[in-house]
């Protein structure tokens, strides 16, 4: 027997096989995704044509774990570990179009949490910096942007709470995680003409909050009430 031929036709079959499985499953995921962004965003009257496109573009299976591959397209948030999850896609629509982004705009979020959002904010042309608190997070989160090649997206392990001073002002601040009240530290840190949007309330009513900057007052509208994971400080207490 020629063991040299049965190894090579091996690989060969191999590396016929697993593209081919690897493209099959791409495909599949693209219908998914297309077909969330038209039942889930498009119908429920997200119409900002630009997020429309980067849902349509960001792969979001690529940001939940493995094992929830398959759900990542489904209408709900999934767990991503450390008791944390990564929002509904429907609400990512919402709080990406209320920002209204104009390409090179710098953006502020809190609570990088998978990387996803901060993937649709840079496929939006945002120049995006995002802070997480809980370290593998933020890791993972980095390692998956930075395969992606978002080069416009930033991430750091930190307290949101006091927003990213160095970097400030921002033209639009989103947070990802809900405190009791808008901290102080995030509105100072919005340019003039900027957008926040956050989820804030006591523990069961929340509601998302666009708090926008005009001539130097606050303008704040009450959008939809909302469930979201809490804001928390570095030992775990409830902002
Ligand atoms: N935008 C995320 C959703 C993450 S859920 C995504 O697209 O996947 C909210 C995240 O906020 C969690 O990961 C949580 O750890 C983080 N978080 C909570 N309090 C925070 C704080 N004070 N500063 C920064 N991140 C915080």
């Amino acid at each position: 027997m020629n063991f040299g031929l049965i190894y090579g036709l091996g690989l060969l079959i191999i590396g016929i096989v697993v593209p081919v499985r690897q493209n099959v499953q791409d495909m599949d995921f693209k219908e998914k995704r297309f077909k969330m962004v038209a039942e889930q965003i498009k119908s429920r009257g997200i119409n900002d044509s630009d997020v429309i496109k980067a849902m349509q573009i960001v792969e979001r299976h690529l940001f939940v774990p493995n094992y929830l591959k398959k759900y990542a397209y489904q209408d709900r948030p999934l767990p991503i570990g450390h008791g944390q999850t990564i929002s509904q896609p429907y609400i990512v629509g919402l709080m990406s179009q209320l920002l209204e982004v104009e390409e090179g705009e710098k953006l502020l979020e809190i609570g990088t949490g998978s990387g996803y959002q901060a993937a649709v904010l840079g496929e939006l042309g945002g120049e995006v910096y995002s802070i997480e608190i809980v370290k593998p997070l933020q890791k993972r989160a980095a390692f998956v942007l930075d395969s992606l090649n978002y080069k416009n997206v930033n991430t750091r392990y930190g307290d949101g709470y006091i927003g990213w001073p160095e970097k400030a002002p921002f033209d639009g601040i989103i947070v990802t995680c809900s405190p009791t009240k808008i901290p102080q530290a995030l509105i100072d840190q919005l340019a003039e003409g900027g957008k926040l949007v956050i989820p804030v309330g006591l523990k069961y009513v929340k509601k998302l909050v666009l708090l926008e900057k005009k001539k130097g007052k606050v303008v704040q509208h009450n959008v939809i009430p909302v469930r979201f994971v809490p804001m928390v400080d570095i030992d775990g207490n409830l902002y």
